[in-house]
């Protein structure tokens, strides 16, 4: 490597000046890099917007360093991408391994070649709200088929009527388009009954299949001791018989089994059931049917009659992987290429359904979309972004290991973005109204977003009176000088408070803490935030907050991030 150019010190003086690092430089390295990402020519929108966020001190001399950007530019965009990606090797290196790690294929294990066909499903059973678990495998499963031009389809896998409900359909389509899915197909298991009816024969007319009357106790036992009933051997004929009678029997009376191996060392292979008779109405055929393909069956089929090439999922199926396959092989179609992958597990975080129905009920939980859970309709709720859900899940990897995940982990990806894409606000929690002696009347315009003037500003104008949260007055020392934000210092004496300046000069030499603020004023929005632990924030915002829409995510400086939630009570629901 060659030796890098010094940084020119000459105006600086003092032990930390060589250790900044020189303009110049930093604004080559970010030409070159978005030169490479843009076919050659780098934007100095882009550049002086990177340039800043690695020297924040730039900022004071926006002039100066549009002119650098633009110098440096003209001569980086003459070099053609070769000699780009080269000097940029030789004076970044560390921006190529990350890019490499980046874009590492996460799916390369399945070892696809550059023209096979790809279909692959998410099905999804529209009985319960989808939680985080489920992102992360439709996620999956539709990033497979987009890079591979395949084809995703969203299946419903509702062949249990007594689980199927409306709304879970309407519930799963929403959450996913929120996510950012567009399936290529939505199919309904429940659309292809005659398939079922018709495959289930072929398997009873090639003896592959019985219906067994056996008591359900006599069935465990027998798969338990892995001794047959007399069911078994009854021939297709006799079979195909009481498969007709099934259409009328009472529920319980019959069952189809598959006639695999009763001492099979996988237990869900031996003579598993395949269909029942469930007597209930289902949500979208009605009574039309009474005999329901189970889960294995129902799921061997529809990747058939979809046509579904590859599919990623939970790795809680993988004991019934082998039986599913056997039941395409018994049918002669192709089989599903099966990839699994350890359950989701969020630290701290209730997954059951079950547990969850049950808090709700008992009023522990607010709801499916309580903020301390990770059901889709909840993280939205709070202003979780369907690209920070993204990442996270995709961060995790395809892996069989088992790992709890935190909620740091997904807050980091949400932060990321937010961070750009929010405006900030000051919210008082719980205020206490202080008086600056002497504090001169200030006109005040602070920016929406620190680093995007276009966005607008919050205009105040100050006098003695503020408030602050109750929490900082108590805190603060007597003699110390303080900030209130973008406003003035001042100082503690005794119970009062004195106006020290409005430089932020004078509080970079000697302040001890930087306060968020409002002015005593009559336009003050009583706002209040729901934390994830159900307690309740109440205090002052700022005028503009509303204006503010129910969905828009702020942050509230030196608080969090927050969602508007309901605009009537002007509540939020705290992000992080
Ligand atoms: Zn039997």
């Amino acid at each position: 490597m060659k030796p890098k150019k010094k940084p020119d010190t000459k105006h600086e003086t003092g032990p930390e000046a060589n250790a900044k690092p020189d303009l110049r430089e930093v604004i080559r390295k970010h030409a070159l890099e978005n030169a490479r990402r843009f076919n050659g020519k780098a934007s100095p929108g882009a550049v002086i917007g990177k340039a800043i966020s690695e020297m924040p001190e730039l900022k004071q001399n926006m002039k100066g360093l549009a002119r650098e950007v633009s110098l440096i530019l003209r001569q980086v965009n003459a070099l053609g991408a070769e000699k780009q990606t080269e000097l940029l090797m030789e004076i970044a290196p560390e921006l190529f391994e990350k890019k490499e790690r980046k874009e590492r294929d996460i799916f390369e294990f399945i070892g696809l070649g550059e023209k096979e066909k790809v279909v692959t499903a998410f099905p999804p059973e529209p009985s319960k709200y989808p939680h985080i678990g489920h992102a992360k495998a439709i996620m999956l499963n539709y990033e497979l088929a987009k890079r591979h031009n395949g084809e995703f389809v969203l299946r419903f896998e509702d062949t249990n009527p007594r689980l199927a409900k409306k709304e879970f359909y309407e519930i799963h389509a929403d959450n996913y388009a929120w996510l950012g899915i567009s399936p290529d197909r939505t199919d309904y298991a429940s659309d292809h009954m005659k398939e079922f009816y018709s495959y289930a024969e072929e398997l009873i007319m090639k003896d592959q299949a019985y219906v067994c009357s056996c008591p359900r106790e006599d069935v465990k036992l027998s798969r338990e001791r892995g001794i047959a009933c007399e069911c078994r051997d009854m021939g297709p004929e006799e079979s195909k018989k009481r498969f007709k009678e099934m259409e009328t029997a009472e529920e319980g009376v019959y069952i189809l089994r598959l006639k695999i191996d009763l001492t099979h060392r996988n237990s869900t292979m031996r003579d598993p059931t395949i269909m029942r008779i469930i007597d209930a109405k289902h949500t979208r055929t009605g009574a039309k049917y009474r005999l329901w393909p189970n889960y294995d069956f129902e799921n061997a089929v529809m990747d058939a009659i979809e046509g579904i090439t590859h599919r990623l999922r939970s790795k809680e199926f993988e004991m019934r992987n082998e039986l599913q396959r056997h039941i395409q092989s018994l049918l002669g179609f192709g089989e599903t290429r099966i990839f699994e992958f350890a359950r989701f597990n969020m630290e701290g975080v209730e997954s059951s359904g079950r547990i969850i129905r049950e808090k709700i009920d008992n009023g522990e939980l607010t709801g499916w979309d309580d903020p301390s859970l990770t059901t889709l309709v909840a993280l939205r709720r709070r202003g979780f972004v369907p690209e920070a859900i993204k990442s996270f899940v995709l961060s995790t990897g395809i892996t069989k290991a088992e790992a709890t995940l935190t909620w740091d982990d997904l807050i980091a990806q949400n932060k990321r973005i937010l961070d750009r894409e929010c405006n900030r606000y000051f919210f008082i929690d719980d205020p206490a109204r202080i008086k600056i002696k002497n504090a001169p009347r200030l006109e005040l315009n602070l920016r929406l977003h620190p680093d995007f003037r276009e966005r607008g500003s919050r205009s105040y104008t100050t006098g003695e009176d503020f408030y602050i949260a109750k929490k900082d007055a108590d805190r603060l020392e007597e003699g110390k000088i303080y900030r209130l934000m973008d406003c003035l210092n001042f100082r503690k004496k005794g119970d009062a408070f004195n106006f020290v300046s409005a430089e932020l000069e004078d509080y970079k030499k000697e302040g001890k803490g930087m306060l968020h603020w409002l002015p005593v004023q009559d336009s003050l929005v009583k706002t209040e935030v729901l934390m994830p632990d159900h307690s309740l924030r109440k205090g002052l915002a700022g005028p503009l907050v509303a204006g503010l829409d129910v969905g828009a995510i702020v942050q509230f400086e030196r608080f969090g991030f927050c969602r508007l939630d309901d605009k009537n009570r002007m509540r939020f629901w705290f992000t992080h």
